[in-house]
């Protein structure tokens, strides 16, 4: 489902920061605990915030007990920033799902990743062509739009996680704008979001500007989140004002 109204103003969608990690994320660094991160939040005036730990096939279901231990730990912490307790979920090859369905629909933000391919049990295309990677990440999201698990896409067409090309940009350049746009106007129809991951966004500029006019022109909602594994990032309105240079 979508938790706002659709806007293209970053100011307005620098107030949300949808993706965070708590130390539930062996990544996240140790600070990351869910007080400190809304607390946080509340000082830099954010309205929205959601944790969304990973999950792992291998843990699988993991995200449920951590949830009930997220409530736990902000039980009775007075905070005026709205807190959405989720996961960046996993879909690791084209209808493969790391969790019961239940479990996923039990959180109150599902942020699915269709592109971790640094991870060992990820699904990569049989040919390493980019177009081919391209192809792959486009099966991915067909699936998980049908299967109506999801929120939101993390860092969705980010090329960033596959290692077999000198330059991994030559992935996000294969896919063509007609596919950006029908896998988008897709999404929207089942209430599936964008996310303006800050990292992502950095790291292929050129790529997320034409991804950001592109989603304009079909109407998508965009969700922005700054992939926080340190406290310093939980603040996503310090990357406004870049990113208007990069998305404008
Ligand atoms: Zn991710
Ligand atoms: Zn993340």
């Amino acid at each position: 489902m979508f938790f706002h109204e659709k806007t293209y103003d970053i100011d307005e969608l620098a107030k949300w920061n949808l993706h965070i990690h708590t130390t539930f994320s062996g990544c996240a660094k140790p600070e990351m605990k869910a007080r400190d991160i809304v607390k946080t939040a509340d000082e830099a005036g954010l309205e929205i915030i959601a944790l969304t730990d990973h999950n792992y096939p291998k843990k699988k279901n993991a995200v449920a007990p951590q949830k009930l231990e997220l409530e736990k730990q902000l039980e009775g912490f007075e905070h005026r920033v709205k807190v959405l307790i989720g996961a960046e979920l996993s879909s690791y090859g084209i209808n493969k799902f790391a969790d019961d369905i239940e479990t996923d629909n039990a959180l109150d933000y599902r942020l699915y990743t269709t592109n971790h391919y640094h991870q060992g049990y990820w699904e990569h295309p049989e040919i390493i062509t980019p177009r081919a990677y391209a192809e792959h990440m486009l099966a991915i999201m067909d699936k998980v739009i049908d299967s109506g698990r999801a929120d939101c896409f993390a860092h969705p067409f980010m090329a960033g996680y596959i290692h077999a090309f000198d330059d991994s940009h030559d992935v996000t350049r294969a896919f063509k704008d007609n596919e950006i746009g029908d896998v988008m106007e897709k999404a929207n129809k089942h209430e599936i979001a964008w996310e303006l991951n800050v990292p992502a966004v950095f790291k292929d500029p050129v790529f997320f500007h034409r991804y950001f006019q592109i989603g304009k022109e079909v109407g998508v909602v965009f969700n922005m989140g700054s992939d926080a594994h340190l406290l310093c990032n939980v603040n996503t309105k310090q990357f406004a004002e870049e990113f208007k240079k990069i998305l404008y």
